[in-house]
């Protein structure tokens, strides 16, 4: 199944740098871009699980039993074992993915990057709307930077939603439920516990892009109403290692099923305690597996999202080979356990059950997701379309 040798696909590239020009037009007017075939038919959603601290190809596909569920995603679609990063740092190998650039960010990765992300390019040219696009992180203001970037033709118009899981269930915000308990059944009550809620969201954890502010009382009510359903899950009371990592995850399932964007990135960061302890990374590893399939399931479960919904799983990049004198694993040895990691997909429009033996590259996943929704690859991104995914 390689596809360098497939026809279609040889056309499909020189289409993509062709039309790439013809993008102010808007993608979906031009009918297929000149004879392209349409890759993504049947998605209407996509969900980007980002491991944005670091996780080994060694503790994923290669141990099975730490991951179940990611396992059988890749059954239901396609395990990409041979996908080459480049470790710039987690800022900047995180960011590499929703731009489709490498992204050097340096040591200030206070800042927005310069090129557009996913999320702006899909409402700018794509024509998707403000409530297409969500994301739901656990890596705090760092997180909420991937919303978009300080591109002058894109930027903050063009921004995704942001929920900061963290953000979101804060002291305020529980002492607030504790107060009122549980809600009820009864409408009256809940509209009360719903106002007070929304009164004490931080609106820091928010993000809305430009044009949509938390004066919005409808989208306070929308905002507070599925937090209030995902606490009645437990979600503000997710503790222990890993449990930012399970917020992010259950709010962007809540974003999901209440907002059903087109795009709903979900960045994760916990892996991270690897620098420390490589016990806690496995245990963290083996949380989100079952986060992840909590998520996928209810997908599955959901009328309106089963059969239209993609899911993407991949890390920034690996780690280290060797454990360092913690017993941790840190990630600068430049070995190939760091700079190779993998990809989960699954999907309508992806083949199943399939093992993808191209090398591929984390910053090919942003035009391939651009792909899907009917946008040639521009000329400032880097990464091509990962065709090998398409049945
Ligand atoms: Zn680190």
């Amino acid at each position: 199944m390689n596809g360098r040798s497939d026809p279609s696909r040889r056309a499909f590239l020189r289409g993509s740098a062709a039309s790439a020009g013809a993008l102010a037009l808007g993608p979906r007017a031009l009918g297929g871009f000149g004879g392209l075939p349409t890759l993504g038919p049947k998605t209407e959603h996509v969900v980007l699980v980002a491991f944005a601290g670091g996780v080994r190809t060694r503790e994923v596909l290669g141990t099975p039993a730490n991951v179940p569920n990611l396992m059988r995603i890749a059954q239901a679609g396609v395990a990409a074992p041979k996908v080459r990063c480049a470790n710039v740092g987690h800022y900047g190998a995180a960011l590499s993915i929703f731009t489709g650039n490498v992204e050097v960010m340096g040591i200030r990765e206070n800042e927005r990057g310069l090129r557009p992300t996913l999320f702006e390019r899909l409402r700018r040219d794509a024509g998707f709307g403000a409530s297409d696009v969500w994301l739901s992180t656990s890596s705090g203001a760092q997180g909420r930077l991937f919303a978009h970037s300080d591109h002058p033709d894109y930027g903050a118009p063009y921004a995704a939603n942001v929920l900061d899981g963290d953000g979101l269930f804060n002291v305020e915000f529980r002492k607030v439920l504790d107060a009122f308990g549980k809600p009820q059944p009864d409408s009256e009550h809940e509209r009360a516990t719903l106002a007070r809620l929304a009164q004490s969201l931080d609106p820091g954890a928010i993000t809305l892009p430009k044009g949509q502010t938390l004066a919005d009382p409808e989208q306070i009510q929308r905002v507070a109403g599925f937090v209030l359903d995902g606490l009645t899950g437990g979600t503000s009371r997710i503790t222990g290692p890993g449990g930012g990592d399970a917020k992010a995850i259950r709010v962007g399932l809540e974003i999901l099923r209440v907002f059903r964007p087109r795009v709903l990135g979900i960045t994760l960061q916990n892996h991270d305690v690897a620098h420390g302890s490589f016990n806690g990374y496995v245990e963290v590893i083996r949380r989100n597996d079952q986060e992840i399939g909590r998520l996928w399931d209810a997908i599955q479960q959901d009328e309106q999202l089963r059969d239209k919904t993609a899911v993407i799983v991949l890390p920034e990049f690996g780690r280290d080979r060797d454990l360092n004198e913690r017993n941790g694993l840190d990630h600068g040895d430049q070995s190939e356990e760091l700079l190779d990691v993998f990809m989960i997909a699954a999907g309508p429009d992806f083949r199943r059950g399939k093992v993808l033996r191209d090398e591929v590259r984390t910053i090919d996943v942003c035009p391939t997701l651009l792909r899907l929704f009917g946008v040639p690859t521009p000329r400032d991104v880097e990464g091509r379309p990962i065709l090998g995914l398409f049945g």
